[in-house]
């Protein structure tokens, strides 16, 4: 079955272009002025833009944390992740039981299989470590899971220690993974909330006071003093604030393969928003934290620098009764976002609108880019030959923020009433129109597992 679409503009991470869109089956097989195909269904995008599929690589869906679980599966999940033009995500499997990773991910692989609208695949986090664990990492980096993820932070629950992280390092090299480091120095946290709750602190903003910029910033100087010491790339997800950006862009400057994202909520929200009243600031409670907006002008920058290389939602969503948990108690609040619709019409509005950054710098950060650092050469780009993976983006339709249009599946939505000028018209998953004007299209299971290739450190020097 062939489409055409018609009328819109092109704009991938290299250039803008006018033309239409060819797409025979799952791929796109021509772009520029194509003439008449026989049998070819065609969809008008004149006025929109197209842009190539949003890949979101932080998410966590169906994930146990702190007694309780994210309140999106892979279904619900990514109908929200269709609606804000994401066609692929990479969710975090956690490594649950001993003895090896491929039990932890053949759990996570259930979870996902038949339930996803648009593509998805893996990273395979490492909370524990036995030779079992690190014999499994070869064969994951052979099934497509080639990503590794260690926590800094979560004592005595997901942190693993110096020496293991130096480990885990030296073995994801040798075997092309890429290790993400959640950066935050765990030992001081818990130092400090302990302070905290003897004092009487419990209100939300006690979890942003507790986690202080400075050790986040340490946290990550020490990934990537270990990154440079076992010549592996290393990844700092979530980058909040400008202390910790700074640490990533020293190492860069050593020659360390260091890289880093951001996350909407650290260029949307601030540590203001944790003090709003009952239930509002527990649904800010993510981490690390929020920070001063102060910060916020540095991490644009960052992003139209270049100095970190891409930006996602973390979208780890807990509703109103989960958050609730810690009504008492800041750190029983389940820490997470609902955010994985909203990042291209909050980038759209904030970035390209207010000149900020470039319609392509944008595609860049939020597909292309991610694309090339977690192995998904055929995504990130709408040209010849790559996944039919497509936003038509309605520069001119405005938005409005609300659990009316929201399909995250919590009772809430963080930018509630906001409007913004642009929003997602359709989203194409290989093809498939998965999102519609406010529907969802598909069933469960259009999205596929996706296989990604070994991380190259050669390629992250491609421009776009
Ligand atoms: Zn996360």
């Amino acid at each position: 079955m062939k489409k055409i679409i018609r009328g819109g503009t092109v704009v991938n991470a290299r250039e803008t272009t006018r033309g239409d869109v060819l797409i025979d089956g799952e791929t796109v097989i021509a772009v520029g002025q194509i003439g008449d195909v026989e049998g070819a269904e065609v969809i008008d995008a004149t006025g929109c833009y197209l842009l190539p599929g949003l890949i979101d690589n932080h998410t966590h869906m169906s994930m146990p944390f702190g007694g309780t679980t994210t309140a999106d599966d892979y279904n619900t999940g990514t109908q929200a992740a269709a609606a804000g033009g994401v066609t692929a995500i990479v969710d975090f499997a956690l490594q649950i039981a001993p003895g090896g990773l491929q039990s932890s991910l053949d759990e996570w692989m259930g979870r996902a299989e038949g339930a996803a609208h648009v593509d998805y695949s893996f990273h395979m986090a490492i909370t524990r470590s036995d030779e079992g664990t690190f014999k499994d990492m070869p064969k994951l980096v052979d099934q497509g899971i080639s990503s590794f993820k260690v926590f800094l932070a979560y004592k005595d629950v997901l942190m693993i220690t110096d020496d293991i992280f130096l480990r885990i390092l030296e073995e994801s090299k040798e075997h092309g993974g890429l290790v993400q480091v959640h950066a935050e120095n765990g030992w001081i946290i818990d130092r400090l909330v302990t302070e905290a709750l003897g004092r009487g602190d419990t209100a939300p903003v006690w979890h942003a006071l507790t986690r202080p910029e400075w050790v986040e910033a340490e946290a990550t100087s020490r990934a990537v003093r270990f990154a440079e010491q076992a010549d592996a790339p290393v990844f700092i997800v979530h980058v909040s604030c400008q202390a910790s950006a700074e640490e990533i862009i020293a190492g860069r400057a050593r020659g360390v393969a260091a890289y880093g994202e951001t996350c909407i909520q650290y260029l949307f929200a601030d540590i203001t928003d944790l003090e709003r009243p009952a239930p509002e600031g527990a649904r800010f409670v993510c981490s690390p934290p929020l920070r001063d907006a102060s910060n916020q002008d540095f991490m644009w920058d960052a992003l139209k620098f270049g100095h970190l290389q891409s930006i996602s939602t973390d979208h780890c969503p807990f509703d109103d009764p989960q958050k609730a948990l810690g009504a008492d108690d800041f750190s029983k609040i389940p820490n997470g976002l609902a955010a994985i619709q909203h990042r291209l019409p909050l980038m759209w509005e904030h970035g390209v609108k207010e000149g900020r950054i470039s319609m392509n710098r944008l595609v860049d950060v939020c597909s292309t880019a991610i694309a090339k650092q977690f192995g998904m050469p055929t995504k990130g780009a709408i040209s010849a030959g790559m996944d039919a993976d497509i936003v038509i983006f309605d520069p001119k339709q405005p938005f409005t923020f609300s659990t009316e249009t929201s399909f995250m599946n919590v009772s809430y939505d963080l930018w509630d009433g906001k409007t913004v000028a642009g929003s997602v018209r359709s989203t194409l998953c290989r093809g498939t129109v998965v999102f519609d004007k406010g529907e969802i299209k598909t069933q469960p299971g259009h999205g596929k597992f996706l296989k990604r290739i070994p991380f190259d450190v050669a390629r992250q020097g491609d421009v776009a």
